[in-house]
C-alpha cells in the first residue's frame, strides 16, 4: 500500500512553472497523497501509514508529498502549494488543529501548516479539516456545480458544506456537524453528551456495534447482504440505518438548501445498496408528503466517487484557492 503510481511523465518545464500542487489527506490509518498538475489533472498518487503524534503527522505528510514529487522528477520546493486535510477541529486561515484524537496530536493546538511550511520548503500550506476537503475533493471529482454536502459516514457522521461556491465552516467550526442532532425521542446516550444523536444510527460504528463483522469484512457490507439475503435481524437493522442516513440528507437539504448530497466515508463503499436503501426511505416520505415530493430529495442524492483520490484533490484545490496568482495576466482577445 506504499507505491507511488506516476500517471504521466512530468517534464523539467513543470519544474520551473512551479504551478502543480500536492494534496494530503491524513486519516487515522493511511495516509493518501496526490499530485495535481497546472489543470488539475492527477498526475501521481501515493498511500502511506499514518504515523501518530505530532512528529509523526508531519513526516508522514513530509514523506508522501516527498514520494510523490520523486516520482515524477518534482521536488516539494518546486511545488506552489500543499494542502491538508486532518480529522479533527481546525482553524483554516491559521492551519492550527485540535481535538485530533484519532492522530494522536494531544491536548495542546498544533500549528501544523507552519509546521509543514518549514519542513516542506513550500511557502502556501493549507490545513482543514478532512470532511471540508472531500468536499471540495467530490464537487470537483463529480463536477458537480451549485450548493453540496458531503455527508461522511464513517466512525462519526459529519457533513462538510459548499455554499455559494465556498467552504461553510460555521461559528467554532461546526457547520455540518449533522451527526450530533439527537433523532426524535430515541434514547442512545451519545459519549457528546446528548441522547439520541444520529451519529449513533447512521454512522459505521453503529452498524458495526448493532451487527458486528463475523467473517472478517467490514460491518455494513456483512449487513447489507445479509438484509438483502432476507434475513430479518439484518432487515431491521439495515432499514435504521437507511432511515437515519435519509434523516441526515434531510436535515441538510431543509436546513442549509443544498442542491447536492454526496454520501461518503467509509460506509459508502457499500455502493448501490446503501444508496438504493437511502433513496427508498426517501421516496417513502415523499409519498406521504407533498412537500417534500416537491424538493425530489431522492434526486439529489448520490454516492462519492470510490477512486479519485477524492479528499486529496480537494486539500490540493484549497491550497490553490490560497496561491496569490501573479498580478501580470493576459487579456483575453
Ligand atoms: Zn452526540
Amino acid at each position: 500500500m506504499s507505491g507511488v503510481r506516476p500517471l504521466a511523465q512530468a517534464t523539467a518545464q513543470a519544474v520551473e512553472s512551479a504551478t502543480w500542487s500536492a494534496g494530503v489527506d491524513v486519516g487515522g490509518t493511511k495516509v493518501d497523497a496526490a499530485l495535481l498538475d497546472e489543470d488539475g489533472r492527477v498526475r501521481a498518487a501515493v498511500r502511506t501509514l499514518t504515523r501518530r503524534g505530532v512528529d509523526g503527522v508531519v513526516t508522514s505528510v513530509v514523506e508522501a508529498v516527498e514520494r510523490l514529487c520523486a516520482g515524477v522528477g518534482l521536488t516539494p520546493t518546486g511545488l506552489s502549494c500543499v494542502g491538508v486535510g486532518v480529522p479533527g477541529m481546525v482553524d483554516g486561515a491559521s492551519g492550527v488543529v485540535s481535538h485530533a484524537v484519532n492522530l494522536g496530536l494531544g491536548e495542546a493546538p498544533v500549528p501544523l501548516a507552519s509546521l509543514l511550511e518549514q519542513r516542506l520548503g513550500v511557502d502556501v500550506v493549507r490545513v482543514e479539516n478532512d470532511v471540508n476537503v472531500a468536499a471540495l475533493g467530490a464537487a470537483d471529482v463529480l463536477r458537480i456545480e451549485g450548493d453540496l454536502a458531503y455527508l461522511a459516514l464513517g466512525t462519526g457522521v459529519a457533513a462538510g458544506l459548499i455554499l455559494d461556491g465556498r467552504l461553510r465552516r460555521g461559528h467554532l467550526g461546526v457547520a455540518g456537524e449533522i451527526g450530533h442532532v439527537p433523532w426524535g425521542d430515541r434514547g442512545r446516550q451519545c459519549p457528546c453528551g446528548q441522547r439520541g444523536c444520529l451519529e449513533l444510527y447512521a454512522s459505521g460504528s453503529a452498524i458495526g456495534a448493532a451487527w458486528p463483522s463475523g467473517r472478517g469484512r467490514p460491518a455494513p457490507v456483512e449487513l447489507y447482504e445479509a438484509a438483502a439475503a432476507g434475513d430479518p435481524g439484518a432487515v431491521r437493522i439495515r432499514d435504521e440505518h437507511a432511515e437515519a442516513v435519509a434523516m441526515c440528507v434531510r436535515v441538510l437539504v431543509l436546513t442549509t438548501g443544498v442542491r447536492t448530497v454526496v454520501l461518503g466515508g467509509g460506509v459508502s463503499a457499500l455502493g448501490t445498496p446503501l444508496l438504493d436503501a437511502v433513496v427508498g426511505v426517501l421516496r417513502e416520505a415523499e409519498a406521504g408528503s407533498p412537500f417534500l415530493r416537491s424538493l425530489r430529495l431522492d434526486e439529489r442524492v448520490l454516492l462519492a466517487p470510490r477512486e479519485g483520490h477524492v479528499a486529496a484533490v480537494g486539500a490540493a484545490r484549497l491550497a490553490q484557492d490560497a496561491v496569490v496568482l501573479p498580478t501580470v495576466t493576459e487579456v483575453p482577445a
